[in-house]
């Protein structure tokens, strides 16, 4: 089997660095470098420069605005942005709506979002998860019921990943509570965030940062032609979204990045020369390798069939096993350095200008706990794997 990349994929990992080096702007380079948080206006002026060259939407294709890549393409664009500090496209709007979209969309429903979603004109939020409906999605309760050309939407959501910078929103509502089985009465509505009815809270997270939040939707009017695909029938495309999801969170590269920041702290304190933290470094090192193989085959397939592809479950599963062990070991290459993150209770934010590499060490590990539980939990993965991959655990 051979692993090396061609000399044409080596060709153009060359120039999507080469463009990054040219046009990534210092500042957010700098920030994402160190860890720090974006403003919004630098996430959506950079997915403009690439949408320029048809690189904000790497899975699209061509015909609706992508660069049509095949798998190895998109795999190096995105590792190659991870490494060098470049933010990757928005996922909510190019690796999670806009496949949905393309799949399952309406011929105006394309027309009118896709290219304002590559172009980061909305900014997307994911409304799936409810207090009482996280791992067992389908149950959730927020209820849309039909009156005229509209949905009236009453129900509250929860974790909506930057839901305060969001302009739209795409919602799992019940639209039939009398359905036989729970997945059968779930629908896909898209809605716009601005509209009478919906209000959000913060949420502040151990790192810090306010990245999720609560949504609450109280009557809100959503018209017929925000529905993505049929009534009822939103488990279907909440599946393939989902699909998409969990493939995307391997951020390879982005864990390389981890791994180059442990070895050069490890470097610099003489750790890296000590046999036990070696092995470590090692191990996690021919882990991110297997799961490298593992995404650049899903990739594979899905550019094949378009279908959700189960092994996008263990790739979340093991590539989040392999990040949260990579800043597990930067924390301990950090020394001391590393528990400054500590002295901020959950709630209160950091000073922005915490600048020494201790501070990015450790909210680089605290950020990284979240990866086990959103996209679903590793141990929800785990039962999907055990159903669909091994065959265990039916009947
Ligand atoms: C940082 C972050 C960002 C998020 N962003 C979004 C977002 O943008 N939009 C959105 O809709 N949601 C988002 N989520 C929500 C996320 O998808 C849910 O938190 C997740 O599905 C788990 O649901 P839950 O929190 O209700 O936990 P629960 O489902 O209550 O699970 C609690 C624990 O029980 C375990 N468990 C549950 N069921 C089983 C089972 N059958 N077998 C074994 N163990 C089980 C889980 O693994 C977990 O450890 C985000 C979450 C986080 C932490």
């Amino acid at each position: 089997m051979d692993l090396e990349f061609s000399n044409e994929e080596k060709a153009f990992r060359l120039e999507v660095r080469e463009f990054i080096d040219a046009r990534l702007p210092a500042e957010t380079r700098r920030k994402v470098i160190g860890d720090r948080p974006l403003a919004k206006a630098e996430i959506v002026e950079w997915q403009r420069m690439l949408n320029e060259r048809r690189w904000a939407t790497p899975s699209w294709p061509k015909e609706y605005g992508g660069p049509g890549w095949n798998a190895v393409e998109k795999y190096i664009f995105l590792d190659e942005l991870h490494q060098s500090g470049a933010p990757e496209p928005l996922s909510f709007n190019v690796a999670m709506l806009g496949p949905v979209l393309i799949k399952y969309g309406t011929e105006k429903q394309k027309r009118r979002f896709l290219p304002r979603l590559a172009k980061l004109d909305d900014w997307w939020c994911q409304g799936f998860s409810e207090p009482g409906a996280g791992s067992d999605l389908a149950s959730l309760t927020t209820q849309a019921r039909r009156e005229g050309e509209h949905y009236i939407v009453n129900g509250q959501k929860i974790w909506q990943g930057m839901g305060h910078w969001a302009d739209w929103g795409f919602f799992l509502v019940r639209t039939d509570p009398q359905a036989p089985k729970k997945q059968a009465g779930i629908t896909f509505l898209l809605i716009d965030m601005k509209s009478p009815g919906v209000s959000l809270s913060p949420i502040w997270t151990i790192d810090g940062r306010h990245e999720v939040n609560s949504v609450f939707l109280d009557d809100v009017k959503v018209p017929i032609e925000n529905r993505v695909g049929e009534e009822n029938q939103g488990w279907t495309y909440a599946k393939y979204l989902l699909s998409n999801e969990r493939t995307n969170i391997a951020r390879v590269g982005l864990t390389r990045r981890i791994l180059g920041k442990t070895r050069r702290a490890a470097t610099t304190n003489g750790l890296l020369e000590t046999p036990l933290f070696k092995a470590k470094l090692a191990r996690i090192e021919i882990m991110l390798d297997a799961v490298e193989m593992l995404q650049l085959q899903i990739l594979a397939g899905q550019m094949r069939s378009n279908e959700a592809d189960p092994r996008s479950s263990l790739l979340k599963l093991k590539s989040v096993e392999v990040r949260q062990a990579a800043s597990e070991l930067l924390m301990e290459a950090s020394g001391n350095q590393g528990l400054s993150m500590t002295s901020f209770e959950a709630g209160q934010r950091p000073p922005v200008d915490e600048g020494d590499e201790g501070w990015s060490a450790s909210a680089v590990c605290f950020n990284s706990r979240g990866a086990s539980i959103y996209g679903g939990s590793n141990e929800v993965q785990r039962n999907i794997v055990a159903q669909t991959l091994l065959d265990l655990g039916r009947g």
